[in-house]
């Protein structure tokens, strides 16, 4: 349900209403943007008639949002989200890449990776420290080892930082290094994990599940907002079809979908979503024209030896190549790259 207020409604007429509602046990969540105010009342929706909030004069009209997520729905929250980190701003007018390989392997590995996607116009650095791996013989990530080296980069570069956090246990580590807690495909209805994300100040990117419909990746979202956390980005990664020529099939209609849906920025990984370098930058250009607020993509100084997903993993001078060719389509679209005015 939301209690849409009409202009110019006072402090104290948005407590008087939001006491109300908490009396009755509903949970508030205030949205107040330049024009109007919005108050979100999660709870049981029959109770709302006893308090005939429409009889208020400063309420414009009371909605209820019939699609099973609320908070992350435009219905509450018509402008979008805007992330701020730093000087950056995801969701903005500018887009944003984020680059580095798959896993932190090494200082010099990271180090080499972050200076040249940084030249190349890339404002934040991924590496996973804390992998997710389908067989537990493969390749586990170098835990806080790899947290440090992160660190050390974004010193050195300036870069901020992304990386996955893949157990409760770890989550007040990761977020003690990063700027943005990457939730990964598999761990995206891990719901302890999610709520547990939701008690830092960190930025979360919550990665598609490969099986998860537009529904229940936004019910997941919803988790994270719900415990308090509003600054989510979704991150569309590829879902599993039948098609194996690809290791995922991309979903690029989920852009605009979750746009019109919901006010919370979209991202979108080539890399994962193919499995397959060759097709990363053409699928990177065909995210920034659908409408993506970044682009998050794998990036190794040695694909062949990379320790995990080397196949999908540009090498530096490929990946500089095609952030030229983003970066002429950004202008086209009206929204620059963050790091190329640089
Ligand atoms: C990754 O970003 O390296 C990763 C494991 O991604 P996903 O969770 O989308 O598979
Ligand atoms: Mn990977």
């Amino acid at each position: 349900m939301i209690i849409v207020l009409k202009k110019g409604a006072r402090e104290k007429e948005i407590q008087e209403i939001t006491e109300r509602l908490s009396e009755k046990g509903f949970k508030v969540h205030l949205s107040q943007g330049v024009e109007k105010t919005i108050i979100g009342a999660v709870g049981d929706r029959s109770r709302l008639k006893e308090l005939d909030l429409e009889a208020l004069s400063w309420v414009e009209k009371v909605v209820p949002i019939l699609a099973p997520y609320k908070l992350v729905s435009r219905e509450f929250h018509p402008t979008d989200t805007v992330i701020k980190i730093g000087q950056h701003e995801i969701g903005g007018s500018q887009v944003h890449v984020m680059a580095g390989p798959c896993s932190v392997e090494s200082r010099s590995q990271i180090l080499e990776t972050a200076h040249a996607v940084k030249a190349a116009g890339a404002t934040f650095l991924r590496g996973g420290a804390f992998k997710p791996r389908t067989s537990p013989y493969a390749f586990q990530g170098l835990g806080e080892e790899g947290l440090k080296l992160l660190a050390e980069a974004r010193e050195e570069t300036g870069l901020a930082v992304v990386t996955e956090v893949v157990d409760v246990r770890d989550v007040e580590l990761v977020a003690s290094y990063t700027d943005i807690l990457q939730i990964g495909a598999r761990n995206m209805q891990n719901f302890n994990l999610l709520k547990e994300v939701a008690k830092t100040d960190k930025p979360i990117m919550l990665k598609r599940g490969p099986s998860a419909t537009l529904e229940e990746w936004m019910l997941a979202a919803e988790y994270i907002l719900d415990g308090g956390n509003t600054q989510v980005m979704f991150c569309e990664r590829g879902i599993r079809t039948f098609e194996n020529y690809t290791r995922n099939t991309l979903d690029l209609s989920m852009v605009p979908a979750l746009h019109s849906l919901s006010h919370l920025p979209v991202i979108v990984d080539p890399s994962h979503g193919t499995g397959r370098w060759e097709l990363v930058a053409p699928m990177a250009k065909a995210a920034l024209a659908a409408g993506a607020d970044g682009l998050i993509i794998e990036v190794h100084p040695q694909p062949e030896k990379a320790l995990s997903d080397g196949k999908q993993s540009l090498t530096l001078p490929n990946f500089q190549k095609m952030m030229t060719e983003l970066s002429q389509i950004a202008n086209v679209l009206g929204r620059p790259l963050k790091g190329g005015e640089q």
